[in-house]
């Protein structure tokens, strides 16, 4: 051990990773007690059917305020969970939860992240089902959102996964698409049935021509593949008009809705399921 310590010790130590480190372990051990805690919540976030604007989905996302600290961005505070071995079980709360709340809003479809950690334990498939039995969610409600990053670290797996949920009657979309590999290849080898497109795609599309371009390449590629296209990010309207007219499947975005409380999901379904209900702050 000691030995190790010195191997490690270079000439330029560089003291701010150090205490970087320092400081994820600390939020790692107070997200362990957060989770303990029953402290952390979800919000969701609708979809809207692009030509009907109808609310037709909600993603789950993870929220955690910090006692001293307040809100911590989800995408820290997942990676953390995922390098201390809290994603399983961070993982877990947020499908039972998240699949808890979606039984009451019978004509919503629930999509909720699955970290590549927890898509890679062998458990999962047989873990959702256990899951979907109890919480009494329909499986044809329920969509994974999974990252390119499974496809490529472990495609073999991953495809098996993919595969076994369908069968269960679980959706499956590719996430972030456009950001990564986006890779034809690994799309063909896939059954995905849907395409989410990046909001760093999407962004300006209804300023910049090449934009507007790559995203219609992106729409039609998905379409070609026989998937759904949902495009994510969407800040003005008429950003979804270029989208809807490409022929985007669903639309999200601030634009239309921020994430909100499952109670304010129940209120939005009684005043029609429309963006028109839909409050503009996050709540
Ligand atoms: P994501 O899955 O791509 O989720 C969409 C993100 O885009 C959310 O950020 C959402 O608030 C944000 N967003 C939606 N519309 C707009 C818009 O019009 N403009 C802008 N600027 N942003 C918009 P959020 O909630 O901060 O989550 C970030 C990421 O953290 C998620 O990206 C997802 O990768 C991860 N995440 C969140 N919750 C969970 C979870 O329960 N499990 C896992 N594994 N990952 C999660
Ligand atoms: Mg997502
Ligand atoms: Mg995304
Ligand atoms: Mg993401």
């Amino acid at each position: 051990q000691a030995k190790e310590l010195g191997r490690s010790r270079v000439a330029f130590y560089d003291w701010s990773i150090d205490a970087e480190k320092t400081d994820r372990k600390r939020l790692a051990n107070e997200l362990r007690e957060a989770l303990e805690a029953d402290a952390l919540h979800l919000v969701y976030q609708p979809i809207f059917e692009a030509q009907t604007m109808r609310l037709a989905q909600v993603e789950a996302l993870l929220r955690w305020t910090h006692a001293s600290q307040g809100p911590i961005p989800p995408d820290l505070f997942i990676s953390i969970a995922e390098e201390s071995g809290l994603m399983d079980a961070v993982g877990d709360w947020v499908l039972r939860h998240a699949c808890r709340d979606a039984v009451q809003w019978p004509t919503v479809r629930l999509a909720i992240n699955v970290s590549p950690v927890q898509f890679r334990n062998p458990g999962f498939d047989r873990a959702l089902a256990g899951i979907l039995r109890d919480s009494g969610l329909p499986a044809s409600r329920l969509e994974i959102e999974m990252t390119e990053t499974n496809m490529v670290t472990f495609p073999e797996r991953a495809q098996n996964i993919v595969a076994s949920l369908r069968a269960l009657g679980v959706s499956v979309a590719l996430d972030d698409f456009g950001t990564g590999y986006s890779s034809i290849g690994y799309l063909r080898r896939f059954s995905f049935d849907k395409l989410k497109i990046d909001r760093s795609l999407v962004h300006g599309v209804s300023v910049d021509p090449e934009t507007r371009r790559l995203c219609e390449a992106t729409i039609a590629l998905g379409l070609a593949l026989d998937l759904e296209v949902t495009a994510e990010g969407i800040e003005f309207e008429a950003d979804a008009e270029i989208l809807r007219q490409a022929g985007c499947s669903y639309l999200q975005g601030f634009a239309f809705a921020r994430p909100m409380s499952a109670a304010a999901i129940k209120e939005l379904l009684a005043a029609g399921a429309t963006p028109a209900g839909a409050s503009l702050h996050e709540a």
